[in-house]
């Protein structure tokens, strides 16, 4: 992959639409933090996600799927290879009775509104959740006691060497911050919510009262990737790491929230390199006070 020639070969066959040499990927990320990207490709319809993919595949070109960044940290050196994301084409939103259908770009927090609007109640939990539905879904992401695995009926999948299918619930095997496409390399491309007929006014109550409570806790005026650690069994990272003294524990531009213990800020400039070290730091001092091993929840990108 030294030589960058095969990036001409790709637009030549594969005739993307919008695309992007050497991006860096800072902006793309709620972490305002990584290097470029070889190529970065807004992909806008199935037929060019497919060729996209089978192309990659077959000419062993790495490729990784972006959604809104903000589960990820990606290295300083950037992401060699092809990095995918959605055009606006894949977030439509449509309602029809208690159901409703996303396309995975589409913001939760927009998913979540429009739920609302249509006074449909489940999908409250993700008001504040600040990644697509393609991102929600593969991290069976949750909070509150709800979560993406509560709401999904089924979910049409595109996956490479096969094609697009659709799986149920059960098939996608959703576990705490988990499913069947952290396994399989397969993309969302759209999901079908069932939710619960409920009273408008009362389900925007319960989205700003979860929202203050957000406010309240997290960070929310610095770069994050919100919680970096699983929670492990019996216990809760923010709480381990706070009780292992490391609250406001810096490196670099790098910092343990001291509003929050389980998120790492970007205190402005960070790179991936003080978050790394950061959080290694955090995993060996846990670990010799506690006991706990804590294993990282944001997907970590870019390290060869
Ligand atoms: C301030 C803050 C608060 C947060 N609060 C919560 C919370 O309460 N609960 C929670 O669960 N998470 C939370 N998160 C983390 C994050 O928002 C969720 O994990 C979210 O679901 C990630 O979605 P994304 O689109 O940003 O995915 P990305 O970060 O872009 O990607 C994450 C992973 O999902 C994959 N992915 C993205 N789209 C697709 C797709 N269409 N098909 C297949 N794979 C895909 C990527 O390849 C990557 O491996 C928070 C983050 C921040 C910054």
């Amino acid at each position: 992959m030294k030589s960058k020639d095969w990036r001409e070969a790709l637009i030549a066959e594969v005739k993307p639409e919008r695309f992007r040499y050497d991006e860096p990927l800072a902006g793309y990320t709620s972490f305002r933090i990584g290097g470029p990207a070889d190529l970065l490709v807004e992909v806008n319809t199935r037929a060019e996600l497919a060729k996209l993919i089978s192309y990659c595949e077959r000419m062993a070109i790495p490729w990784f799927f972006l959604g809104r960044g903000t589960n990820v940290l990606v290295d300083d050196t950037g992401l060699r290879g092809v990095a995918l994301r959605f055009g606006p084409d894949f977030a439509r939103i449509t309602v029809d009775g208690v159901c409703l259908r996303a396309g995975a770009a589409a913001p939760l927090a927009l998913v979540a509104e429009t739920a609302a609007r249509h006074g449909l109640s489940g999908l409250e939990f993700a008001s504040g959740i600040p990644g697509s539905l393609g991102g929600g879904v593969f991290m069976n992401a949750g909070s509150y006691g709800g979560e993406m695995k509560d709401v999904v009926v089924a979910a049409e999948v595109y996956q490479p060497g096969i094609g697009f299918v659709t799986f149920s619930r059960d098939e996608m095997a959703f576990g705490y911050r988990t499913s069947i496409l952290q396994k399989t390399g397969g993309i969302l491309v759209e999901a079908l919510l069932q939710l619960t007929p409920g009273d408008e006014t009362a389900i925007r109550a319960e989205m700003k009262r979860l929202n203050a409570q957000r406010r309240a806790k997290q960070p929310l005026d610095y770069p994050s990737a919100g919680s970096v650690f699983k929670r492990p069994a019996g216990a809760f990272a923010g709480q381990l790491i706070e009780e292992a003294g490391l609250k406001g524990r810096r490196i670099g531009q790098a910092q343990v929230s001291p509003k929050h213990a389980g998120f790492i800020v970007n205190l402005g400039g960070a790179t991936a390199r003080d978050v790394l070290a950061l959080i290694e730091e955090i995993q060996t001092i846990v670990f010799q006070r506690t006991g706990y091993r804590l294993e990282p929840e944001i997907r970590i990108l870019g390290r060869e």
